[in-house]
């Protein structure tokens, strides 16, 4: 049986009240100090299909920077102007189970940041970018991705992170000592964390969420925005590595790529032109956003859309 709009919106009402539901067991991110000024009520879900069909609930259309989010993006970039061999040369692609701004695998197994998800492989995926402006070329895809051409920077999130990232910062350095790092640390670093400061909806993940899912191409103008493969690739991370130390559990649980950040975003697909962005600042010990992540479970199993799923969506 074909899933009609109302079947969705009612999908995304129960989902966001069983996620509102669980917000106490969270708490805003505050190490980077401009984040603790979210209003940590806020919850709100986006669902969109390459059809046309849009349906959302509660703050859908509160902007939030990306953060982490952002390095599914830089990742495109990246392959899109360096191209697969030069990226993962100085990137893996496996999991790791810990902390995403961890330093540890890079001292203890290897010189090479794990996976482009995390912290370390995020930086170095910044410095593969191979383009006169490279946070330009970053807001220039942002726009295009999210079908949203208002799409800008928060100078105080990106000032406010740029004041206190010792930890980034210890981890560019690392690198660069070890070589992995090409180019200047504070300017690389300067690209990541405004990326990071990059402000989105709801809405402009679940547009996101469904161009990856219709293998790249934007439905509206037929145009290809992200090569096929390179799509693959990056959907394929998110799926692994793309919800920090909890991947795992959330694969078993949510069955969909997703990525997640700590301004309380998260951007999922689902199989045939299907995005979902939710937005709630609270998060759980991981990083991810509490409110988000039950409603991503929810809207899954009310419609189907565990990648392992017999049913079709
Ligand atoms: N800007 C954040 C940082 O580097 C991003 C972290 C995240 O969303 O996971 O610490």
């Amino acid at each position: 049986m074909a899933i009609d709009k109302a079947m969705i919106q009612a999908a995304l009402e129960e989902a966001w009240d069983e996620g509102r539901n669980v917000l106490y067991e969270g708490k805003v991110a505050d190490y980077i100090p401009e984040l603790a000024k979210a209003d940590s009520s806020n919850l709100g879900v986006c669902l969109m299909r390459k059809d046309g069909t849009v349906c959302t609930v509660g703050d859908y259309n509160i902007p939030f920077t990306m953060q982490s989010i952002s390095k599914t993006m830089a990742l495109i970039l990246a392959l899109q102007t360096a191209g697969y061999d030069k990226v993962f040369s100085k990137i893996g692609m496996e999991p790791t189970g810990d902390r995403f701004d961890s330093i540890l695998q890079l001292e203890l197994k290897d010189w090479r940041p794990f996976n482009p998800m995390i912290n370390a492989g995020a930086i170095v995926t910044t410095s593969c970018i191979e383009t006169p402006d490279p946070f330009q070329s970053f807001l220039d895809l942002a726009r295009s991705l999210c079908g949203n051409p208002k799409i800008r920077l928060n100078e105080c999130v990106y000032r406010s992170e740029k004041r206190t990232g010792t930890r980034n910062r210890s981890i560019a350095f690392l690198l660069k000592s070890d070589h992995v790092l090409d180019g200047e640390p504070e300017e690389i670093l300067d690209v990541y964390f405004r990326m990071c400061s990059v402000m989105v909806t709801a809405k402009d993940l679940a547009h996101y969420g469904m161009i990856l899912s219709n293998h790249g191409v934007d439905p509206a103008t037929g145009k290809q925005l992200v090569d096929s493969r390179i799509v693959r690739i990056v959907v394929t991370l998110m799926m692994l590595c793309g919800m920090y130390d909890e991947s795992g559990e959330y694969a078993v649980k949510v069955g969909l790529p997703s990525k997640s950040g700590v301004g309380g975003g998260i951007v999922a697909l689902a199989r045939q032109g299907v995005g979902i962005g939710t937005f709630g600042p609270k998060l759980n010990k991981k990083g991810n956003s509490v409110g988000g992540e039950k409603i991503m479970q929810v809207v899954s199993e009310k419609l189907g859309l565990h990648v392992f799923d017999t049913k079709t969506f």
